[in-house]
């Protein structure tokens, strides 16, 4: 049990009531009353026994008005500590879920350091939720609030005799002490599966998933400061990856998250100088051996000559939040070259996926064909179906904003995803483009010849073009001709070239050469 220790303002009445006792105890000892007695006697010509009494009353009154001053006193004094209480609690935790916050986690490592040698082993979980920015923008702050604070619940009942913090935003950690040997990738997987377990408010159903990272004190780092940033590198390393991943921490993921951290400066740089241009790819009409289109596809070339591939820096325009712009630029610029080409040649250009859950995106492209001046029928933009998949409500407003004024949507990658087939039955596209994988193998793969003829067979019956992308031989050129394709895409036609190349008709030539 707690001992009660006595508080401030109780010992000094402690001490006053001790001093009355002792004065007592000493007057009656020594007999002071007869003495007191005696000097009345003396000076009986004076009253003084009414001052006297007078005396009493005041002090006594006196008494109390301390005890009442002393009382009034406490409960300032508990007033302010309990303020005081208050702000150091408002300080180290987060309002919103009542999570501790970064601030506690920092005193904990700190407090870690000091206190070497209690020898605790920890497992930190970094945890970040997949998908909350889309509750926010369209279900509005309210519903993006209670997620939080069912989800801090949720970690708070998973972990229940551990620490938990929100460091800000959708982001979690966990601090788990370690006895034995514990499954992490396990414990990982249950945090997914706990924050997956569906939300319902206000009779709206939330689904979101999270990406998990961890790392171990002390064996990832010297300090549990260190192993946090590590847990939390391991975090963003699983984010990469796509949803409900769980990542422990290894040190080439350092490496990795410093190279991003390069390359997002150097292409941040390199937008603004407007160094990465597009290039342009013929497409052919397979049966009338003629270009009808060019994709445009985006080339970076660095200071040092190096190019560097679509396929890396895309991913980290989306990741630093930079692909709007850099987007906005390929296309003005592509849009710009191909006003210098034949009217009826069209330009394709390829969307990434985050782009179609940002409503404002059909207004954008429609301006800059706008402000540029070409006719929103030349041109045609490519998805793929994972940016359909990912936000099926806000894709769809988008594109049926293009369709509407013109423009065409073609299906890319076509084969690749795990629902290409129930894209096609959900969106009416203007075009697919069968991917180069499978008309890499289908000369020698039975199967595959089988794949791309039911396609090319799809795409008629559902009046959809048919384009392969990845014709790189002579035979596979005939072959696709032979079974109906409508448009070929490939080295063999033509390998992605810079505008120069395309204004003095060099690729056009070549191709109509090869007929
Ligand atoms: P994609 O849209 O499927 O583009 C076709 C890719 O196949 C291009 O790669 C092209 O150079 C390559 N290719 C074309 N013919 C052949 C061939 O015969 N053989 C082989 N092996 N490859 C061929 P690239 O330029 O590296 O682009 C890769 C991906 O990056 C593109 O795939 C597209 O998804 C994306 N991308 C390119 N430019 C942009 C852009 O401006 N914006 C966005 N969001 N994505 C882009
Ligand atoms: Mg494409
Ligand atoms: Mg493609």
């Amino acid at each position: 049990m707690r001992r009660i220790q006595p508080t401030r303002p109780q010992m000094e009445i402690l001490v006053w009531i001790s001093i009355f006792l002792l004065l007592f105890c000493l007057s009656w000892q020594f007999h002071w009353h007869e003495g007191l007695d005696g000097f009345i006697e003396q000076h009986h010509g004076y009253p003084l026994d009414h001052a006297l009494l007078a005396l009493n009353i005041s002090g006594f009154l006196g008494l109390i008005y301390s005890a009442l001053r002393i009382r009034d006193l406490s409960r300032e004094v508990n007033r302010r500590l309990q303020a005081e209480k208050n702000v150091d609690w408002i300080a180290c935790h987060d309002t919103l879920t009542e999570l501790p916050n970064r601030r506690f986690l920092d005193s904990i490592c700190a407090q870690a350091m000091i206190d070497q040698r209690a020898q605790e082993t920890y497992a930190v979980f970094s945890i970040d939720l997949d998908g909350f920015k889309k509750v926010n923008d369209l279900l509005g702050h309210d519903h993006g609030d209670a997620v939080l604070k069912t989800v801090a619940q949720r970690l708070s009942a998973l972990f229940p005799r551990e620490h938990v913090f929100r460091l800000g935003g959708d982001e979690f950690v966990v601090l788990a002490r370690r006895t034995g040997n514990p499954d992490l990738a396990a414990l990982g997987n249950r945090i997914v599966s706990v924050i997956g377990k569906p939300f319902t408010f206000n009779g709206v159903a939330i689904d979101l998933g999270a990406s998990v990272g961890f790392a171990l004190y002390p064996e990832n780092g010297d300090d549990l400061g260190q192993v946090i940033r590590h847990s939390d590198c391991a975090m963003s390393v699983a984010k990469k990856q796509g949803r409900d991943r769980v990542k422990p921490f290894v040190p080439s993921m350092q490496d990795d998250l410093a190279k991003r951290v390069r390359m997002e400066g150097d292409l941040r740089a390199a937008i603004r100088k407007a160094e990465i241009v597009p290039h342009y790819q013929p497409l052919v009409d397979l049966k009338a051996n003629k270009i009808i289109g060019f994709e445009a596809l985006a080339r970076w070339k660095t200071a040092s000559g190096e190019f560097i591939p679509p396929s890396e820096f895309i991913p980290v325009a989306e990741d630093a939040g930079l692909i709007v712009e850099l987007t906005d630029q390929l296309l003005r610029r592509a849009c710009t070259d191909a006003l210098s080409w034949p009217r009826e040649i069209v330009l394709s250009f390829n969307l990434s996926p985050i782009q179609l859950s940002d409503r404002l995106l059909g207004l954008r492209i429609l301006k800059i064909l706008g402000d540029v001046g070409l006719p929103p029928h030349r041109v045609e933009l490519e998805v793929t179906e994972s940016a359909i998949i990912q936000d099926a409500i806000t894709a769809r407003i988008v594109l049926d904003d293009l369709v509407n004024a013109g423009v065409r949507i073609a299906l890319d990658d076509f084969g690749t995803g795990y629902s290409s087939l129930s894209q096609l039955s959900n969106y009416r596209f203007d075009k697919i483009k069968i991917d180069r994988s499978f008309v890499a193998s289908f000369e020698t793969n039975d199967k595959q010849d089988k794949v791309i003829k039911a396609i090319i067979a799809l795409g008629a019956g559902l009046g959809v073009t048919i384009t392969a992308e990845g014709i790189e031989e002579e035979s596979q050129r005939q072959r696709l001709q032979e079974l109906g394709c409508d448009i070929g895409q490939g080295y063999l036609l033509g390998r992605p070239a810079p505008i120069e190349e395309i204004a003095t008709g060099h690729v056009n030539t070549r191709i109509l050469q090869r007929g």
